[in-house]
């Protein structure tokens, strides 16, 4: 059975538009127990401009609760930054200072507070985030994040605090390429017994079809483009930590349905921290009509900008 849940894995990742596929494995995948430790499945794919699968019609745009659980606790961040790149200066530039600022000012923010309106059978999810400190890895990455297995086993060996509320971030040195995503996250089982959140990203340095624009001038291109999709990968761990919580009828996470449009120019995090980044479907604003239009004009997306959480909170 878990030589063909694989090749299934297998399918949906390489083929990228195969919503039937992608379906059947949510369904295989819903009890959290059965998550395959060998090669989880992927979520919260965050599809370049323009690769995004077509949503089917007629159905509600709304996130649907399956039952899974959320962050209650908020997540504990470590970072891994992964490739023999990462040991050059000109290539690091500003990334992994700029990534430690982002994680350690994220928490509590409004934008994090998008997130929050989600819940379980425990409560909801907490905008809380920790820094638990980065780490660099020379050794060689895999060139494309087509498979989430070599990406868990390197959360597994080089994270130190494996933890349930644990978020494991992977930026490796790899280009994108022809891989028609950005980024993922996804859960898996370490040989510990741990099971962890985790997510991969490219290097998106010069690359136009996962950057978001951002003409502050205050981070580089690339730093800029890591941020964006780490806010979408954060926000859907937090929502859709297992993936079985909280998506919509075609599969798409709170970050996934407002992917690439943007509210506010530029979102404050804590101190000085500021940061261009999408915002995140809200069943609420969505509901009042007091979201921001996706690209498929549905006004459902907020990003604690100009565009508040529907809850009120703060
Ligand atoms: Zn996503």
């Amino acid at each position: 059975m878990r030589r063909i849940a694989v090749l299934v894995v297998g399918v949906a990742v390489i083929g990228a538009i195969c919503t039937a596929a992608m379906v059947t494995i949510r369904a295989e995948q819903h009890d959290v127990s059965r998550l395959d430790a060998q090669n989880p499945r992927m979520g919260g794919i965050h599809w370049a401009r323009g690769q995004a699968p077509s949503a089917r019609p007629n159905k509600s745009p709304n996130l649907i609760y399956h039952g899974g659980p959320v962050m209650n606790s908020g997540a504990y961040v470590e970072p891994i930054y992964w490739g023999a790149r990462w040991g050059n200066a000109a290539f690091v530039a500003d990334k992994r200072d700029g990534l430690q600022a982002f994680y350690s000012s994220i928490g509590g923010s409004r934008y994090a507070d998008t997130n929050t309106e989600y819940t379980d059978s425990i409560g909801a999810v907490s905008s809380s985030v920790s820094w638990g400190g980065d780490h660099i890895d020379l050794s060689q990455a895999p060139a494309s994040g087509q498979k989430t297995s070599p990406i868990l086993a390197e959360v597994c060996r080089v994270a130190t605090n494996l933890v349930s509320d644990g978020y494991y971030p992977v930026y490796v040195d790899s280009p994108r390429g022809h891989s028609r995503f950005c980024a993922w996250h996804s859960a898996g089982t370490c040989p510990t017994g741990q099971t962890v959140q985790f997510a991969f990203f490219y290097n998106l340095d010069g690359d136009a079809g996962c950057d978001p624009e951002d003409t502050s001038g205050l981070h580089s291109q690339g730093l800029a483009a890591l941020a964006n999709v780490s806010g979408h990968e954060l926000s859907e761990a937090l929502t859709d930590p297992h993936l079985n919580a909280w998506y919509d009828a075609n599969g798409a996470e709170n970050s996934d349905k407002c992917a690439w449009t943007f509210g506010t120019p530029l979102l404050s995090f804590s101190g000085q921290s500021k940061w261009k980044i999408q915002g995140n479907w809200s069943n609420q604003a969505f509901n009042s009509g007091t979201g921001y239009p996706n690209s498929g004009g549905l006004l459902g997306c907020i990003d604690g900008g100009n565009f508040p959480a529907g809850n009120g909170r703060h």
